[in-house]
């Protein structure tokens, strides 16, 4: 057993007992841990109030090798992102993103990389106008699956690696990337995508992320680029169908402009 100090990202806490809380973090130096905050819920408790959904802290915990959870001793706040608990839509993005994070990373894998890449999205979700959510979570995604190994494929086709033309380019999610006409049949579950769409989502993954608020999709585009990650995200993790993140998404898919009625948490 071993005392260790982290940065963390809170990404759920659900009650615990009396005065207890179950908090998941995404820490920079030990992946994502489950621990137990005993009486964080009691009025003189430090860490209570640290213990926020998208809060960044300064945690202390015990570990022990081996255990599912384990046991926070302390926590600090370093950062709040003020706008995502006080803006329905901004709320319901970061939401979508801690619950991928959450659901879709198992054990203790640390990766500075995924640290910064959750900890600079809940930042520009917070900092950018609400409308520049959806591109925000639409570039996560693509580097949330690049980060697992899985980085889709936009500028050559998956099929012959050539660089892709503009005629009939095709969305493989099996192959995780575009095919192109003549590569087409190497995957019966492609879909026909504009080459706008593709060059889009080929952006969007590279675009540092206080540019997104200038993309101006079409509704049709946005249409497709929402299809392309779902269909990816929904073929190669298993566990993703039951994500109320993706739920959201065919929610937004269906109606662009309104804010769902229930954010997902
Ligand atoms: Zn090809």
């Amino acid at each position: 057993m071993s005392v260790c100090a982290t940065d963390a990202i809170v990404l759920n806490r659900t009650l615990m007992g009396d005065s207890s809380l179950l908090v998941t973090l995404y820490t920079r130096d030990f992946g994502k841990i489950k621990t137990v905050a005993r009486g964080a819920r009691k009025a003189n408790s430090k860490s209570g109030p640290a213990l926020q959904p998208f809060m960044i802290v300064s945690a202390t915990f015990r570990r022990k090798e081996h255990q599912e959870l384990q046991t926070l001793n302390q926590a600090d706040v370093l950062t709040v992102f003020r706008r995502l608990s006080e803006d329905l839509t901004r709320m319901a993005y970061a939401s979508a993103v801690t619950e991928l994070v959450n659901r879709l990373v198992i054990g203790e894998e640390p990766s500075h990389d995924l640290f910064e890449l959750i900890r600079h999205t809940l930042h520009a979700l917070n900092t950018q106008p609400p409308e520049a959510g959806e591109a925000i979570f639409w570039r996560f995604q693509l580097r949330f699956a690049a980060s697992f190994g899985y980085a889709i494929q936009f500028v050559r086709c998956t099929g012959c690696a050539r660089e892709l033309e503009e005629t009939n380019p095709h969305f493989s999610p099996a192959l995780g990337g575009v095919l192109c006409e003549r590569c087409v049949t190497q995957d019966a579950g492609a879909f026909l995508v504009t080459p706008g769409a593709v060059k889009l989502l080929n952006g969007v993954a590279a675009m540092p992320v206080d540019l997104l608020s200038r993309l101006k999709p079409s509704r049709t585009a946005r249409q497709e680029i929402v299809r392309v990650i779902r269909s990816f995200f929904l073929y190669h993790l298993e566990d993703a169908r039951e994500l109320k993140a993706l739920k959201f998404l065919q929610y937004m898919e269906e109606d662009q402009t309104a804010v769902p009625p229930t954010a997902p948490s």
